[in-house]
């Protein structure tokens, strides 16, 4: 067999071995014999060196005009439209994820890079009267500095692009550390940026486990972390941050509910249901977790949203045919077969699904069938933590507000949604319904990137992501600018009072 490829960091311009030449494996989720790739096991100094040079890198990249950072943006997306199909494919077998998911991921890239390419010709501040005269007011976008990008194994090339791309615009240089389940895709996008002749420094990429993104929280050259992944890592980011006085945004954890009313197109609810709570094996911060149904309809939903899961297709994620690939690790396959036996203690009720996939086709890989169980009330742990795998709880309500009760009390808010005929009922619920974002007659998934991305409570901090204006929040500081050409000394406030 051929020896498994070695990727490395890049710092500095160059790809180099950590220090401690040590390596990790990353194999793949569906046959656990495969190794798609051995990774640096990168120590603090790799990450100290690589947060020096973003440090060192970014007094020149900030002063490289707008226009033409966005146009070494512009080429990264031609590029990933040519290679979209290869990436993909290295992703279903990376982490799983079915092939036409894969390619959707890479997309999502695609698109941060083209909307993003336009953003360097805007940047947009704000002009404004002054209460003086002869005096002009306006404001203007500074970057923040170097900053470090800490990504999930979920979406490993849209999410690390969410966050490099309006960076890299915005003016700032970066460190980036993937997930060690999926650094491949981060890597790719990193190797684009090199071709595309951003300078050296500017892009930093190093791998290794939780001791390598906590070095990053650290190091006092780095201004601002962009964090994305469980609620649980998030608050230790937050609290190495704080001591920092580092800016920080924190995408997180979710329990996504979607509510079905009893005048809902059933037919398009199990689609969504499907969708919502399967794809990527319920490994989606927006996965559908929930599904809230009015008492009326909820018999007939069940039946037959259970037969459209009975002929889901699991298996390789690179076969088309395919519907559902494995899930991501031997921990996230535990922690879903532990969530099964707490919802069979706390006597929900199992409609299908619920026992590990062994026979010889899974055997090499960590396979789990879609489970649903029903008669699940807000109470149970099944209704209210993230299970990140693919297990929906279905719940009765009597109403919508009832509906809208159970559906608000948790801990997350990222995503939410209402199938529903009546366009009154919509509106209520699209005001009332306390998460980031919220779908009518569609799925709790389904994110484009022109638009904010992110939740409330528990799953963030109060910002939104993705391509959309709302990253520029994150990725600058504002400058407000005043310019007197009075020729006197004018006071605000006082003058005019
Ligand atoms: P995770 O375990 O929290 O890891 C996320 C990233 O943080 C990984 O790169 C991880 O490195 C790193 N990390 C772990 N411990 C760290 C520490 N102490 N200091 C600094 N970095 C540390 O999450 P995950 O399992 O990769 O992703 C699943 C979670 O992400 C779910 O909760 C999901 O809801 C959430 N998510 C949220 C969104 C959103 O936008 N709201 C999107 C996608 C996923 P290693 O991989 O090396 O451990």
């Amino acid at each position: 067999m051929a020896e498994p490829k070695a990727y490395r960091n890049f710092i500095d311009g160059e790809w180099v071995e950590s220090e401690a030449a040590a390596v990790f494996e990353d194999r793949s989720p569906a046959d656990r014999s495969e190794i798609i790739g051995l990774f640096q096991d990168s120590v603090a100094a790799d990450v100290d060196r690589a947060a020096e040079a973003a440090t060192r890198a970014f007094l020149r990249w900030r002063g490289v005009p707008a226009p033409k950072r966005a146009e070494y943006i512009f080429r990264m997306g031609e590029i990933l439209v040519r290679r979209k199909e290869d990436y993909a494919r290295e992703m279903a077998r990376e982490m799983g994820k079915p092939l036409r998911e894969a390619r959707g991921d890479v997309q999502e890239a695609i698109d941060v890079c083209y909307y993003m390419a336009g953003e360097g010709r805007r940047l947009c501040g704000w002009t404004t009267p002054s209460e003086l005269p002869n005096k002009a007011c306006f404001t203007t976008r500074m970057p923040v500095g170097p900053c470090g990008l800490i990504t999930p194994w979920n979406f490993p090339m849209a999410i690390p692009s969410w966050k490099l791309i309006p960076a890299l615009v915005c003016g700032n240089t970066v460190v980036l550390k993937p997930a060690s389940d999926a650094p491949l895709p981060a890597y790719q996008l990193v190797k684009i940026a090199q071709e595309c002749g951003i300078p050296r420094g500017v892009v930093n990429y190093v791998t290794g486990g939780a001791s390598a993104g906590a070095t990053l929280l650290r190091h006092p050259g780095v201004a601002l972390i962009s964090f994305t992944g469980s609620s649980e890592t998030g608050r230790a980011v937050a609290i190495a941050c704080a001591e920092e006085f580092k800016r920080v945004s924190l995408e997180m954890g979710g329990k996504n509910a979607m509510i079905v009313m009893d005048d809902a197109r059933l037919d398009l609810a199990v689609d969504g249901a499907v969708w919502g709570a399967f794809a990527t094996a319920g490994q989606r911060c927006t996965a559908t977790s929930r599904i809230i149904v009015h008492k009326k309809v909820l018999a007939e939903f069940l039946a037959r949203l259970t037969e459209r899961v009975e002929s889901l297709k699991v298996g390789d994620p690179l076969d088309e045919s395919v519907d559902i690939g494995p899930l991501v690790n031997e921990a996230q396959l535990k922690k879903t077969m532990e969530f099964v036996q707490i919802g069979r203690d706390e006597g929900a009720d199992l409609r299908t699904g619920g026992v590990r996939l062994t026979k010889s086709e899974y055997g090499r890989g960590w396979f789990f069938p879609p489970t649903i169980f029903a008669g699940v009330v807000p109470e149970m742990r099944l209704a209210r933590e993230e299970i990140f795998g693919p297990v929906l709880s279905v719940l009765a309500a009597d109403g919508l507000d009832d509906a809208l009760k159970i559906a608000n009390d948790t801990l997350y808010g990222l995503s939410s949604s209402i199938y529903t005929q009546d366009v009154n009922r919509a509106f209520v619920a699209a005001r009332d319904l306390e998460t980031g974002i919220t779908y009518v007659n569609s799925s709790t998934i389904g994110a484009e990137t022109h638009l904010p991305f992110g939740g409330t409570r528990r799953t963030g901090n109060g910002h939104r992501e993705g391509a959309a204006q709302t990253a520029l929040e994150i990725f600058t500081e504002w400058k407000t600018i005043y310019v007197d050409y009075s020729g006197r000394l004018q006071k605000a406030q006082i003058d005019n009072n």
